[in-house]
């Protein structure tokens, strides 16, 4: 079974349609597919829509992936197998929305004050009905030429510390496995290795992360070394946390693929055991 627990639409930063995505996930074989948009539902009923008229069967695990604050890190935590439609939660991805759009307009002012002109436009339209990112700057700042890559736009702009970088009004890690916990999903620490952080602060995280409540740890995505990729694994262990795996795909050739090198190492219990078996019955 190929399985991929992190994918991003066009209703967040990636660049496919949540039909897109469904298509390109059958092409690539992919058997499970959790749609996990930056901080928002709005692919799943499209998505869910699009497979139910195909012919091959896939399952997809609604999903999301929440930013958070911790300590000045920028933290992610995905959500699966969440009740997406859940009142409360549904509120609480509103608080975050709002959350962004306020970033969005103050990242803009900087821009503006920088001598780039008026970005937030171009980036909202970019955007168009799905959730404003700073990938959505930075594809406005590389179609204007102002720079030279989207890499470059957060090095020179976006970034921590950088010239248009505006601290995030985030919820905390703690808060985001509560809401995830109450619309009955399992809280995921994404990409726990390219958090840009000592060791001994990630195992901070991981602790106060298992504390709250939290179920798995992202053991494996993309451009890992074998060294990490153990060193991971050995934390869902030592930490008694299930393993999750994901492309965390965005756009096509970009330098993550749908469903590909994603299989767990069989020392640790995949986040899915829980659930597959009823998911796909
Ligand atoms: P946001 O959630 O609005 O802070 O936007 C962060 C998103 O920007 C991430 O989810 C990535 O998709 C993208 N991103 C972050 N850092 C970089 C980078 N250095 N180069 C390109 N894209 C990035
Ligand atoms: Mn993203
Ligand atoms: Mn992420
Ligand atoms: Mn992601």
């Amino acid at each position: 079974m190929k399985i991929d627990l992190h994918a991003h639409t066009c209703y967040s930063d990636g660049a496919l349609t949540p039909e897109e995505l469904v298509m390109r996930a059958h092409n690539q074989q992919v058997d499970v597919l959790a749609l996990t948009d930056h901080d928002t539902v709005d692919a799943i009923a499209e998505a869910q829509q699009y497979q139910a008229q195909q012919k091959r069967a896939m399952t997809i695990v609604p999903g999301v992936e929440l930013s958070t604050s911790w300590h000045g890190f920028d933290i992610h935590i995905v959500g699966l197998n969440i009740d997406w439609q859940d009142p409360l939660f549904t509120e609480r991805l509103q608080q975050q929305q709002n959350a962004r759009e306020e970033r969005a307009r103050l990242i803009g002012d900087k821009l503006e004050k920088a001598g780039l002109g008026n970005v937030y436009d171009v980036a909202a339209r970019l955007a168009g009905k799905g959730q404003i990112t700073r990938a959505h700057f930075a594809r406005a700042l590389l179609e204007s030429n102002q720079v030279s890559s989207l890499e470059t736009a957060f090095r020179k702009y976006l970034g921590k510390g950088k010239r248009a970088h505006v601290s995030p009004r985030w919820i905390s890690v703690a808060e985001a496995v509560q809401w995830i916990n109450d619309a009955g999903g399992s809280a995921v620490l994404a990409h726990p290795g390219r958090y840009d952080m000592t060791a001994k602060w990630l195992r901070r995280l991981i602790v106060e992360f298992k504390q709250a409540g939290g179920h798995a740890l992202e053991v494996i995505y993309p451009g890992m070394s074998p060294a990490l990729k153990k060193q991971m694994a050995n934390y869902a262990i030592e930490y008694e946390l299930l393993a999750s795996t994901g492309s965390d795909f965005h756009a096509p050739g970009r330098w993550s693929e749908l469903g590909r090198h994603l299989a767990l190492p069989e020392t640790v219990k995949p986040v899915w055991s829980d659930w597959l078996s009823e998911l796909a019955a």
